[in-house]
């Protein structure tokens, strides 16, 4: 191996392990990215920090004070560009001139308009031996809601769907609980307590009477993570276009939740939850303007949770950016309710996915799917 190979696989060693930390920021840093960081002198690891949460420090500036002098000619290894602008604390990218690194390899440049390569510049200017891109991708799938909002102005979206082999959510019914088992029933609050919303229709709140919230002992995770996870609950969004849903349902008195709907806001909801009037075609709510929306207030990461209808709806205007559908060795049968209300007439016209994972999650199935353009089919 040449020297240049070397320092490539050192790299690549270090930034992996400061990926490892940011992931630790998964439930926390809302709606802040996740971000590791990692300090390297003479070989051996002098400092590592993560950012836990917005308006405390970055994780450069955990790293730097675990690492003290020892910063002094280091190499700071970050998941993403250190910041250049004062935010609710100050740019990292000074931090790390101050303390005297003498090189640092970032993931991938900020996509902030406000940093946007201004962070690697800077440090630069200030003869800091600087590169970037070093496991971009695995930094880019850490960061998916922020990296989209920051991009394209929207959260990333993520429907969670449960089904059996014959591919059927619900009795004709209605009745639906528990086609899975507690490992699945486990990663779907692990997926609720990462996003920065949870999204559902009056369809699932008025027959299943749900409620959508994150519940600790089902969350699988050690105490730490738990703790961070439960400290910064998401926000619940009801699409309930005509207000069907009371508020004495379960699921206003679970807590603080924002109703997006197209019709005025009726007297009875004066003191209740938020109301988003954002009406669309045929009476139905905009559900691009409502994430455009969610955008706006800082969400990154949408889980939607709702029946075939909506689920359907967000499928059908191309506004999923991945599947997670949870699958049961079970049939329902032919009089069952399909996965998702989406009629198509031909083959030519079915919307191809790329499934780029499946494994067993307890006795049930995960497969993650992305929705591939329409140019590629
Ligand atoms: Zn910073």
């Amino acid at each position: 191996m040449n020297l240049c190979d070397e320092q490539a696989v050192l790299d690549a060693h270090y930034m992996a392990r400061a990926l490892e930390l940011a992931a630790k920021g998964r439930f926390s840093t809302h709606p802040n990215p996740r971000v590791g960081c990692v300090i390297v002198c003479d070989g051996q690891v002098v400092g590592e920090g993560w950012h836990v949460r917005a308006g405390e420090p970055h994780a450069e500036v955990h790293a730097l004070r675990a690492a003290g002098a020892k910063a002094r000619g280091a190499t700071a290894y970050v998941t993403l560009e250190p910041c250049s602008h004062h935010g609710r604390t100050p740019p990292c990218a000074d931090a790390l001139v101050d303390a005297g690194v003498a090189r640092v390899v970032a993931a991938m440049q900020d996509p902030n308009p406000e940093v946007a390569g201004r962070g690697l510049q800077r440090l630069a200017q200030a003869g800091i031996a600087t590169s970037s891109g070093v496991m971009e991708q695995q930094a880019r799938a850490l960061n998916q809601g922020f990296l989209k909002r920051m991009e394209h102005g929207l959260p990333f979206v993520r429907v969670k769907l449960a089904m059996s082999l014959d591919g059927r959510t619900a009795m004709a019914s209605g009745e639906s609980q528990w086609i899975t088992g507690p490992a699945a029933r486990s990663a779907v609050q692990r997926l609720r307590a990462q996003a920065s919303v949870v999204l559902t229709g009056a369809d699932t709140v008025l027959a299943d009477n749900a409620r959508l919230t994150v519940r600790a002992e089902e969350l699988g995770l050690d105490a730490e993570q738990t703790a961070l996870a439960m400290s910064r609950p998401p926000l619940r969004v009801l699409i309930d276009g005509r207000l069907r849903v009371p508020l004495d349902a379960p699921f206003f008195k679970a807590g603080p939740a924002l109703v997006a709907t197209c019709a005025a806001v009726e007297e009875q909801y004066a003191n209740g939850p938020e109301c988003l009037i954002v009406p669309g075609a045929d009476g139905q709510v905009d559900l691009r303007r409502l994430l455009s929306e969610l955008a706006g207030r800082g969400i990154n990461e949408v889980l939607v949770e709702a029946g075939p209808r909506l689920a359907g709806a967000f499928a059908q205007q191309g506004l999923v950016d991945e599947y997670q559908i949870f699958v049961a060795g079970k049939f329902l049968g032919s009089s069952a309710r399909p996965l998702l209300d989406w009629p198509l007439a031909q083959m030519s016209e079915a919307p191809q996915l790329k499934i780029i994972e499946m494994r067993a999650v307890g006795d049930d199935w995960r497969v993650i799917a992305i929705p591939l353009p329409a140019a590629s089919v």
